[in-house]
Order: C-alpha cells, then sequence, then structure tokens
C-alpha cells in the first residue's frame, strides 16, 4: 500500500484501491472493542481520491502524479452536469456539518465532502461498445452476466443500443464478478434494482451524448450508487464518468481506423492495462511488475487531456 496522507481533525476508516475515506476524528468511538463500521458513525465522510493506479483489480506501482486531483475535478464537472441525479456530495456551507473539521488544503484538490450513503454491493456498469472484460465474455459465452447479445460483434464494434451489465462488487482482494439483472433483483430488491439499472443507463446516454459534442466516444463506464440515510433515495456515489471507471476513445480516430488499437485511441487507463497483459503473468499468482516510467508519464498525459478536451472542449 502506498502513502496514505495524515489529516488533521479526520481519521481514515477505510482505504480502497483508489480513494481513501476519512471521517471526523471527534465521531468516533473511544471504546477499543467496538467491531462495527465506523463509516456508520459519521454522516459525512471525506473522500481522498490517491494517485494509485489500479489494473485488474491489482494496485500498482508507481504512482500516476496528478491523477488524484484529475479524477476529482471531473467528477465535480460531472455531479454539475447532472443536476436531476441526487448524488453524494455535502456542502460545507450546509449548516449541519458546520462543526466539521476543515478540509486540508493538502488535500483539497482530490477530496470531496460526501454524505456518507449505504452503498448498494452492485457496480452498475453500462457498455455502449462492446471490449474489455465484456468482449472476453461475449467471446466464451454469447453474452455478459447471462444477457445474450447479437452474433459476430468484434472488440470495439457499437452495440445495437447501449446495455446494462451489472457485477457484483467483491470485497476488497477478490474480483468483481459479472451478474444477471435478476441477481441484482436478489441483492437489493426490485424497486432499488430498476433504479439503478434506470439510471445508470439514462446517465450513460446523456454523458455519451456530452461527450460526441466533444468528439470523444463514451464506450462504456461504472456507477456505484447507495442509499441516502436520511431520504433513503438512490443517490450516485464515488466518481462518475472519469478515466477510472471509463472507457473514453477519440471519434476520429474511431471512424477512421481499422484495427482494435487505432479504433481505441484511448484517453484512459488502456495504455496500463496493455502494458501489464504484455509484461505480467497474472495465472502465476506473482505480484505485477512496476511500470516502466514511459507508461506512467503517457498515462497522465491521457488523463489529463481528457479532462481538457471535456471541460475546455479543447
Ligand atoms: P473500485 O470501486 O474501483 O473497484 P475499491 O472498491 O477498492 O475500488 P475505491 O474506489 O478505491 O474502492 O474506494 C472508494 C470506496 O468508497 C468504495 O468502496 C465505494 O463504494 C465507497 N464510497 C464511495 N462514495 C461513498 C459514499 N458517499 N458513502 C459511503 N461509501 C462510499
Ligand atoms: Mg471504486
Amino acid at each position: 500500500m502506498t502513502h496514505v496522507t495524515d489529516l488533521a481533525g479526520w481519521t481514515l476508516v477505510y482505504s480502497g484501491k483508489v480513494r481513501d475515506l476519512y471521517v471526523p476524528t471527534d465521531l468516533m468511538t473511544d471504546d477499543d472493542t467496538w467491531t462495527g463500521d465506523p463509516l456508520k458513525l459519521s454522516p459525512v465522510a471525506l473522500v481522498v481520491a490517491s494517485d494509485r493506479v489500479s489494473a485488474f483489480d491489482e494496485i500498482l506501482e508507481p504512482e500516476i502524479p496528478g491523477k488524484g486531483a484529475l479524477l476529482t475535478s471531473l467528477t465535480r464537472w460531472w455531479f454539475d452536469r447532472l443536476p436531476e441525479v441526487p448524488n453524494h456530495l455535502a456542502y460545507a456551507e450546509d449548516d449541519r456539518y458546520r462543526d466539521l473539521p476543515a478540509i486540508p488544503d493538502s488535500v483539497a484538490d482530490r477530496a470531496m465532502l460526501c454524505r456518507t450513503l449505504d452503498m448498494f454491493p452492485i457496480e452498475c456498469v453500462v457498455r455502449g461498445y462492446l471490449t474489455g472484460s465484456g468482449y472476453r465474455e461475449y467471446v466464451a459465452t454469447g453474452g455478459i452476466g447471462g444477457l445474450r447479445l447479437p452474433e459476430g460483434l468484434q472488440d470495439g464494434d457499437r452495440l445495437p443500443e447501449p446495455v446494462y451489465t451489472p457485477a457484483w462488487k467483491a470485497p476488497l482482494g477478490q474480483h468483481d464478478e459479472n451478474i444477471s439483472y435478476e441477481r441484482t433483483v436478489e441483492l437489493v430488491g426490485e424497486t432499488v434494482a430498476e433504479q439503478l439499472r434506470a439510471i445508470s443507463l439514462a446517465v450513460f446516454q446523456h454523458a455519451s451524448e456530452v461527450a460526441e459534442e466533444r468528439g470523444l466516444i463514451l464506450a462504456d463506464t461504472k456507477f456505484e450508487f447507495g442509499a441516502d440515510r436520511e431520504l433513503g433515495i438512490v443517490t450516485l456515489a464515488d466518481e462518475v464518468l472519469t478515466s477510472d471507471s471509463s472507457r473514453y476513445w477519440d471519434l476520429e480516430a474511431y471512424l477512421a481506423g481499422a484495427t482494435p488499437e487505432i479504433r481505441m485511441a484511448s484517453f484512459d487507463k488502456q495504455i496500463v492495462r496493455d502494458w501489464l497483459a504484455a509484461n505480467w503473468d497474472r495465472s502465476a499468482q506473482a505480484a505485477p511488475p512496476t511500470l516502466p516510467a514511459e507508461i506512467v508519464e503517457q498515462t497522465a498525459e491521457r488523463y489529463r487531456a481528457l479532462v481538457e478536451r471535456l471541460t475546455l472542449g479543447l
């Protein structure tokens, strides 16, 4: 695990592959024997995106400089563009939060103050194009998570319409697993399962249009949702539509390119995945190799380029 920042007034309660979650230290219990979930103790959490990069569910070395700030600014930008979708941002000026410790300057550009939600254990994946693990599963089974797809599709092909292919969110250290929509109904009940699917597809559709206006294809993405503890409503959480949670391709290159590499010239961590696939035998159970400097720099450049293309229209 890479370096986790100490933040005055805040206690680290969860460290994921990319994000660290803190709650106000004042709200923590002094009882050493208490074994509950510390996130339940606080109505807010400081979600801090690190510069860590993960692929195939492994945290890699070294970090990608600036990545946490880029992910955070993109998430905020998209939340602003989705005013009709309830999201987890909390506002420090809200009276309910007036006694919170300040957000330390050292993490201000990569931290979001969020309401703590009861997260649903589902990764809400939407695909407009078929690639990656979805394509591999399609080749093996003719569909994804039990959802059948048309025959004869190639890597990178556009799907007749966007599909919702949820995954079960595995606990840290385990691999997520594609599941059927029916399985999500068993996990969270029909009402919530339907909302997760409907909101995911609607946000994907809207975001695809925004991306296309900027010369980008949103190929696929993953959302996470939780239940708001006060209002009970399904709320969009985590990061949204970033280069970690999504695949973005250059529209012109896609239309012009014959090979998958040219068609899918991407603004995401595909460079890392491709390098790792070529240089690491996953089945041997060894730790992944350290990323070379040029892969780190290229990835940082791709992440920066996406933020510029989307938010500045460059
Ligand atoms: P990944 O989600 O990319 O597979 P991960 O599960 O290791 O990786 P991170 O994304 O690094 O996790 O950490 C963020 C964690 O915080 C996730 O478990 C996510 O579900 C959770 N989370 C995000 N927003 C909230 C929120 N508002 N309230 C409670 N938990 C949240
Ligand atoms: Mg996550």
